[in-house]
């Protein structure tokens, strides 16, 4: 049996980053970087007037109330592309390059223009610089605005937009096959017989794969006997990276996954982690290099392993600087309990208290079958091996799930 972080580190160690791609920049979102995202331009390009109103000189309206001549417009997208002069003032909106010469914008409520527009009088006085972004002051043509390992989220796609990338060069997506043995399931459009259940693994197990960037394959339910798993393993091989198996892996007779790893040449990394729930999860690569996660059957353990460990091979295949789930430290709201020998990863709901400080709920727990329990949680709440309860109110690490 190995401790959590050394599987988790297994797993980057023998997962190998894929090619990358060039990609439409409307594809892209939840896609790795595989390129750094360099400005082509200053940001913004020319000084640029953040209000509607008038541009001038900050000592012509010294004396407000004055009254200045208005040379001009400048217009979003048209400019007024001339001097302006002492004793001169240009109407301008925001988003507008702010004329040579004018050295602030007053807003247009503090100001009032006369009916025939030829001049405007300055209510209040302006301070030196007001409502001018000058060129550059966000960003410089060539810095690097986004790193390569990324994952682009929704507001990196403006800064992609921004700066010209029609296509963006990303890491391709993982295949990866779903496979879910048992001789107690049939499908979801199925209604259970007598000692019979649906299938759940393989939905649950999709979704986390699909948010975690994958492209996913579901194959067809397949019992629990060695030479049709083997089959299955080996056809979804072909054509998968990734084969992410539930059930099969305990102790029981007819818990065949490993057998069948076994008889297909698999190399086998590790086959027990010190983790509650999920303590006979299977990591293993076969001998073409697809690598295989061989998932306990029960649905929390599932969800627990696949974003532990498989989620972590994805994430490193896509070349992503950060593959495991984001730590974080909470205030815990009701006493838990630990286990020996094994790290405890519970269901928890986070929330922030009025302090803004994070709390978790931890979620009633009914045992690792408990999936509808789970349906709640946004976060694996740890209780390190041996420690027998942690009070309430006491500081705990939370893993926020995807
Ligand atoms: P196993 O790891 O194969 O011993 O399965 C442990 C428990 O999880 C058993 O109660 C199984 O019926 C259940 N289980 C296994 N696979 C699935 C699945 N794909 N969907 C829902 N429950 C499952
Ligand atoms: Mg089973």
């Amino acid at each position: 049996m190995i401790e959590v972080a050394e599987a988790i580190e297994i797993v980057r160690q023998q997962t190998l980053r894929l090619a990358s791609e060039s990609v439409a920049i409307d594809q892209v979102l939840g896609r790795v970087l595989a390129e750094d995202v360099v400005a082509d331009s200053d940001l913004p390009p020319f000084d640029r007037s953040q209000m509607d109103g008038y541009a001038v000189r900050a000592e012509d309206v010294k004396g407000a109330p004055v009254s200045l001549r208005i040379a001009g417009e400048s217009a979003a997208g048209r400019g007024w592309h001339n001097q302006l002069e002492e004793g001169q003032a240009v109407r301008i909106m925001t988003g507008a390059p702010v004329p040579a010469g004018a050295d602030s914008v007053q807003q247009v409520e503090l100001t009032h223009e006369l009916k025939d527009g030829t001049v405007v009088e300055f209510l209040e006085s302006v301070e030196l610089g007001k409502s001018i972004v000058k060129r550059g002051a966000e960003i410089k043509a060539g810095e690097v605005v986004l790193n390569a390992g990324t994952p682009i989220n929704a507001p990196m796609m403006a800064v992609l937009a921004a700066f010209g990338y029609a296509s963006v060069e990303v890491f391709r997506r993982p295949r990866v096959a779903v496979l879910a043995t048992g001789t107690e399931l049939v499908s979801v459009d199925q209604t259970p017989g007598q000692d019979q259940i649906r299938d759940s693994n393989n939905y649950s197990l999709s979704a986390y794969a699909t948010l975690a960037g994958a492209t996913v394959e579901r194959m067809p339910l397949t019992g629990d006997e060695t030479s049709l798993l083997k089959r299955q393993i080996a056809a979804a091989a072909e054509r998968c990276d990734v084969i992410v198996t539930s059930g099969g892996v305990s102790m029981g007779v007819y818990d065949v996954t490993k057998a069948a790893l076994k008889e297909l040449d698999a190399e086998i990394f590790f086959e027990r982690v010190a983790l509650r729930p999920g303590k006979p999860t299977v990591f293993a690569r076969l001998p073409n290099g697809t690598l295989v996660f061989g998932l306990p059957g029960n649905p929390v353990s599932v969800a627990v392993t696949f974003n532990l460990f498989a989620r972590t091979a994805l994430l490193t295949m896509q070349g992503a600087t950060d593959p495991t789930l984001k730590r974080e430290t909470a205030a815990v709201a009701r006493s838990v309990k630990g286990t020996t020998d094994r790290d405890s990863y519970l269901p928890a709901q986070l929330t922030t208290n009025d302090d803004a400080e994070l709390i978790a709920f931890p979620l009633k727990w009914g045992g690792s079958s408990d999936f509808v329990s789970f349906a709640l949680t946004t976060a694996l709440l740890i209780v390190p091996a041996n420690v027998k309860s942690i009070e309430a109110g006491s500081l705990v690490t939370v893993l926020r799930l995807p």
